[in-house]
């Protein structure tokens, strides 16, 4: 079973080391890549991501800095927040952490964030350049997909990709990009008419709902490579995907797990975002003297 495993874990942390070799580069040019997040309320899951993204960047040699803002934060004072940000040199990536109090409009704060920082990927602007393929920061999700897609050497071109979820942070960007390689893609969502029958088309299934163990055997073909992005809890508290991992490793042809497969990648390719900002900064910098 292992030989089917896609671990995200395992490619993350190689990733990581890299990003670590590439960060002690550009200090020696006297560019510290830096992470700011903005963390709004008390919502533990989002204290648990920041917590995470924060230790992360700093174990690749990154500065990471962290705005905590009560849930009573109006609108206009995190605007006034991202502001500063956006004019800070020593910070190339801007996260602000969602979901926000229902009293913010969240549009309006990722409109705001300058999209040279935006390392989430989610500015319209970088949306846009993300769908004519021009060069971007990607949406880190998908984006770490691709990477774990490449680094297993799966075949992507001709393939048919079938993604059931259409996020604008998951779903819709995931098939964007495995159409920029080529690969065949249906979108599925929830008024989606018999689901496995396309789903058990795919070549490449992923799956972004949010529903414990949702995709069983039924709605996969033999061989098949699964991605699952679901980060949900079973009954007995237990971190689990959208897909019945059990039942579905016997068809699949490789699988990622639930811990430690799409997640990982997540949080690795928002520091690559980051890297990639602090080189452009740097090489704009050299690029005036
Ligand atoms: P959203 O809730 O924004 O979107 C869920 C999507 O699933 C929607 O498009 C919805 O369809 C579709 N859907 C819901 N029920 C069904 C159904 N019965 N059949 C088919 N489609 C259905 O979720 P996200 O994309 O933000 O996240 C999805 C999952 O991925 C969550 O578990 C989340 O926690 C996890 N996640 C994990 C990350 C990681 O790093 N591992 C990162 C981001 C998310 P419709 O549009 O019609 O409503």
């Amino acid at each position: 079973m292992d030989e089917k495993l896609i671990s995200g874990k395992a490619i993350g942390k190689e990733i990581r080391e890299e990003i670590k070799e590439k960060v002690a580069e550009l200090k020696k040019e006297g560019c510290t890549p830096g992470l700011a997040v903005i963390l709004v309320g008390d919502n533990q899951a989002s204290h648990t991501y920041v917590r995470n993204k924060q230790k992360s960047s700093g174990e690749v040699g990154m500065k990471s800095e962290l705005v905590e803002l009560p849930s009573t934060v109006t609108e206009d004072e995190l605007l006034g927040h991202v502001a500063k940000l956006n004019a800070d040199d020593s910070i190339h990536g801007i996260l602000v952490q969602l979901p926000l109090p229902n009293h913010i409009d969240e549009n309006r704060i990722i409109l705001a964030i300058d999209p040279a920082k935006d390392v989430d990927g989610f500015h319209p602007v970088n949306v846009g350049k993300m769908m004519i393929g021009q060069q971007t920061f990607l949406s880190c999700t998908p984006y770490g997909i691709m990477k774990l897609l490449e680094r297993k050497n799966i075949p992507v071109r001709g393939k048919h990709a079938v993604i059931v979820g259409r996020s604008n942070i998951v779903g819709k960007p995931m098939g964007q990009l495995l159409l920029q390689q080529d690969a065949t893609v249906t979108y599925c969502h929830s008024k989606t008419e018999d689901l496995p029958a396309i789903t058990k088309q795919a070549d490449i299934l992923v799956v972004a709902i949010g529903r414990t163990k949702f995709i069983t055997a039924e709605h996969v073909k033999d061989g098949a490579v699964v991605i699952d992005v679901g980060m949900n809890r079973d009954e007995n508290g237990k971190l689990c995907g959208d897909v019945d991992f059990d039942a579905v490793v016997e068809k699949a042809s490789a699988i990622t797990p639930v811990p430690g497969g799409v997640g990982p990648m997540t949080i690795t390719m928002l520091l690559e975002n980051t890297l990639q900002s602090a080189e452009q900064t740097l090489a704009e910098s050299q690029g005036q003297k």
